[in-house]
């Protein structure tokens, strides 16, 4: 007798981390629904990319419509849902934290009472984010046992899912999972973020179609992995036998200065400093100046551990860039 196949939801299927934790649920013999809202024309890019477009079937409802949700759950009642849907971009967060707030903390509430009702058994992760730690840490690194200092209107709306997650896990026994997540890039990065800003800036430098690069504050710090790792430790998260909070991190750090030196470098450009040009624009009413996680928990409970390091992840997201320019 064959087993019936595990059935899972993702959500925020069409950003980032959608498409690589879809090619790994699907390789583990998932059936996956992804969760996209209505528009007219869809962009299915990134999960072209990943070549998983044609294996996902796709729901349409939104993180701010509590109806649309209950109807997909009751429609496919999921084993396990990722909840990775999110207005993500800290900056924006400032210029909208009402939609921020509808999608990423009233959305949380909204998939947690569907699951409640629905299916109570179903296992539920949460992306949450090392930006809930603020400027806090303990001697610079920040692990499960720092207390949350959200410094931005997107930091404030993961704790109130983050808290949310915890308290349904508690209150009615279900299996709620926070990743706390730092921050992760790959050639799908959005386009925005300054990591895919700098690699696909360099590469146009490159092929002569730009001769300047404009950041905001580029001497902020940052632990950045890789997304292919880190959707790794999503599942592994809702395959323990228990729930609970883990820092997903490499616990290695690096400036954004260190990130273009090695982005220029790649490209033999020679000096950074010569292209890129300061805009205050770009810079933010607070920042977060350090963001360095402790990975230790997940590597101890849940065997995982980052693959791809720093230079590596520099390199693959230039070469992508490169590529795409190219072609
Ligand atoms: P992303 O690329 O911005 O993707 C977010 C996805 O959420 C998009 O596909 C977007 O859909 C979808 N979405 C937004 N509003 C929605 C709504 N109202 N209804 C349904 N879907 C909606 O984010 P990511 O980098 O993959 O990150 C995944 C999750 O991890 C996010 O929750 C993010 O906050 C969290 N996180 C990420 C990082 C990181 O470094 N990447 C670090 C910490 C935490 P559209 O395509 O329609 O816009």
């Amino acid at each position: 007798m064959k087993l019936a196949k595990k059935t899972a939801l993702i959500t925020g299927i069409l950003g980032q981390d959608g498409p690589y934790l879809a090619r790994l649920l699907l390789e583990k013999d998932y059936k996956v629904y992804g969760l996209i809202r209505r528009y007219s024309n869809p962009n299915f890019s990134n999960t072209d990319f990943l070549g998983v477009t044609g294996d996902v079937e796709f729901v349409t409802g939104d993180m701010t419509d509590e109806k649309s949700l209950m109807t997909i759950f009751k429609l496919i009642t999921p084993d396990e849902v990722y909840n990775l849907a999110a207005q993500s971009f800290v900056g924006v967060s400032w210029e909208q934290p009402k939609t921020t707030t509808e999608i990423n903390s009233l959305g949380v509430l909204y998939l947690l009472n569907a699951i409640r009702q629905v299916c109570p058994g179903a296992r539920f992760f949460q992306a949450s984010t090392g930006d809930l730690f603020g400027n806090n840490s303990i001697n610079g690194i920040q692990d499960e046992d720092v207390p949350f200092k959200p410094r931005s209107p997107y930091a404030v709306t993961k704790l109130y899912a983050y808290w949310m997650a915890v308290n349904f896990r508690e209150s009615y026994d279900m299996f709620c999972a926070n990743g706390i997540l730092f921050n992760h890039e790959s050639p799908i990065r959005g386009q925005e973020f300054v990591t895919r800003k700098i690699t696909t800036g360099a590469a146009r430098i490159k092929l002569g179609l730009a001769d300047e690069l404009i950041l905001g504050n580029i001497d902020a710090r940052r632990d950045w992995g890789f997304a292919g790792d880190y959707v790794e430790a999503m599942w592994l998260m809702l395959q323990h036998q228990r729930p609970d909070d883990y820092v997903i991190a490499t616990g290695e750090v690096h400036s954004i200065r260190e990130f273009l030196q090695t982005a220029f470098k790649r490209l033999e450009l020679g000096n950074w400093e010569r292209y890129v040009k300061f805009d205050p624009k770009f810079s933010r009413p607070t920042e977060v100046h350090t963001l360095w996680g402790s990975p230790e928990k997940a590597r101890k409970t849940l065997g995982w551990s980052p693959k791809v390091r720093f230079e590596a992840l520099v390199h693959m997201m230039v070469d992508s860039d490169m590529a795409r320019l190219k072609a």
